[in-house]
């Protein structure tokens, strides 16, 4: 069986609290350890659920007079019989916190009570796209994003209950949020029907947030996107998607980056190309050219008979790895740029040029045939 708990230490309250100094407490500890506030919290969680138990008590006179005299002591004991649930264990350990903790790894009851809950025990994954300059995506950027929210509802401080009145300890799953179903030696644990995971019930919701204990809203939140994102990638915000209902934790936040083309560099696979168009002279003579980087320019020595395609690298210069360490390249690709026309002095200057460079670069493509500078003709 559980451990007795202390319900006026859970409060904070001592044992000839006023009804009113309950409440009081209750409230504040409600508000503070309330799971919207405490995403993904195990231990707020279970402070939550522990005084929920206890307010359940303590704010019930008979209820109060009863645990008072060493009797029950909340919705976790009675009516229910562990050894119904430990049987398939060999009866080792006992109570449902231990059958819990023999499914899930190990782990002693009192932690594995928030573990098990199933993934629908949530609220939903939200996606939302945010579009991105290349530069913004190169450099990583800070967006802002709207998003849905709650906060606690102010007319029921987010318990969800009528004011008057507190939320029951969920009499199916008796405050665990799962329910688990013995099948031989598997068991398959989901959310619990009643409370959809919350552990609690309302039986008299709140007027104002008609139970689910929270206000809609629509939050901006600033992201920052590392840098060195693409098109199409995924960035997970843990705990900032939809609420859900009453005492779940929220879903993930998934932001999809749309990053603009950049007239410039192109992406080959993690690193950057660009394409440097060069003049035959510059070709044929060598050059020093100015290209772009990441970060402003740099001077790339061109040596004297550069062919075309032929890629430099800037190592460890283009865009941070994702995930991993380090940066990619920068590739500069040489091209020449061949001019669609002649100006009559140009004309006359490669006119000059054929006269001194007349070697026939095609003679040693027969030559290799073996069969004269006519092949398939002789
Ligand atoms: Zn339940
Ligand atoms: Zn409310």
């Amino acid at each position: 069986m559980p451990e007795r708990p202390d319900h006026y230490k859970v409060l904070g309250v001592g044992k000839n609290a006023s009804a009113d100094e309950i409440k009081k407490a209750y409230r504040k500890l409600a508000r503070r350890y309330h799971p919207d506030r405490n995403p993904g919290d195990k231990q707020a969680e279970e402070r939550f659920k522990e005084i929920s138990l206890a307010h359940d008590v303590l704010s019930d006179a008979d209820k109060r007079r009863e645990y008072d005299r060493g009797g029950s002591f909340g919705g976790l004991g009675g009516g229910f019989d562990p050894s119904a649930f430990t049987q398939n264990f060999g009866g080792a350990g006992g109570g449902f916190g231990d059958m819990l903790s023999n499914i899930f790894g190990g782990q002693r009851a009192a932690g594995a009570r928030a573990e098990p809950r199933a993934r629908e025990a949530r609220g939903r994954d939200l996606e939302t796209e945010v579009s991105l300059s290349f530069a913004e995506a190169v450099h990583g950027a800070q967006v802002a994003l709207t998003v849905p929210t709650s906060t606690p509802c102010p007319t029921c401080s987010g318990t969800g209950a009528r004011p008057g009145t507190s939320p029951k300890v969920c009499p199916v799953c008796h405050g665990r949020g799962v329910e688990g179903q013995n099948q031989g030696i598997f068991s398959i644990n989901q959310p619990c029907s009643r409370c959809h995971g919350s552990g609690t019930i309302i039986e008299h919701p709140c007027p104002t947030c008609e139970g689910s204990g929270q206000q809609r809203s629509n939050r901006r939140l600033r992201v920052n996107i590392p840098a060195g994102v693409r098109e199409g990638s995924r960035i997970k915000l843990s705990g900032k998607g939809d609420p859900g209902v009453r005492g779940v934790p929220p879903g993930d936040l998934y932001v999809i980056t749309r990053v603009a083309d950049s007239p410039i560099f192109k992406w080959s696979g993690e690193n950057l190309e660009v394409e440097v168009p060069l003049t035959i002279p510059e070709v044929l003579r060598g050059a020093v050219v100015e290209v772009p980087t990441l970060s402003g320019t740099k001077r790339l020595r061109v040596p004297a008979g550069t062919r075309h395609g032929t890629v430099q690298r800037l190592r460890g210069e283009g865009p941070p790895r994702l995930g991993g360490k380090g940066n990619g390249d920068l590739r500069y690709k040489f091209v020449i740029d061949v001019p669609a026309s002649l100006s009559a002095e140009q004309d006359e200057a490669v006119e000059r040029l054929s006269k001194v460079m007349d070697g026939n670069p095609r003679a040693k493509l027969f030559a290799a045939a073996g069969t004269g500078n006519m092949a398939g003709e002789s």
